[in-house]
Formats: C-alpha cells, sequence, structure tokens
C-alpha cells in the first residue's frame, strides 16, 4: 500500500536510487518517473536526510 507521508518532489528528483538503497525497510520504489512509498515505512528519516537534492519531505505524525 501507497503511504501519505512521504512525498517527493519530482522536478528535483534525479533518480539516483539513494532513498531506496538506503531504506531498511525496503519501503521506496523507483517508477519510471515517481519514486513511491508503501506503508512499511517507519518514519526513520534516512531517505530525507539522504537525498542529495532535498526532494523528500515526510510529514508529521498526525495525532
Ligand atoms: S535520493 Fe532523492 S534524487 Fe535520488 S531517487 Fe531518491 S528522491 Fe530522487
Ligand atoms: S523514512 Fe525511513 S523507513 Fe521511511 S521510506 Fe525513508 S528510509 Fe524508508
Amino acid at each position: 500500500m501507497k503511504n501519505e507521508w512521504m512525498h517527493v518532489e519530482v522536478e528535483r528528483c534525479m533518480h539516483c536510487g539513494a532513498c531506496a538503497g538506503t531504506c531498511p525497510e525496503n519501503a521506496i520504489y523507483l517508477h519510471e518517473v515517481l519514486v513511491e512509498f508503501n506503508d512499511s515505512c517507519t518514519r526513520c528519516g534516512r531517505c530525507v536526510r539522504l537525498c542529495p537534492v532535498g526532494a523528500i519531505t515526510m510529514e508529521a505524525k498526525k495525532k
């Protein structure tokens, strides 16, 4: 299932694959243009910190 809290700015993303490579949950999938995140994401923030172009944002957990 696609999650709703991770987002990628497609205009910035250069499809390097670093985010998918670092995710401990294998929650990131690279498609032709899109990067998608599934709901096994634990919001660890690694991909957000690692992305060389700062294209990934993570929404705060809703209470
Ligand atoms: S690390 Fe950033 S630039 Fe690279 S594929 Fe992921 S979102 Fe795109
Ligand atoms: S925040 Fe962590 S668990 Fe979620 S997609 Fe990024 S690297 Fe994977």
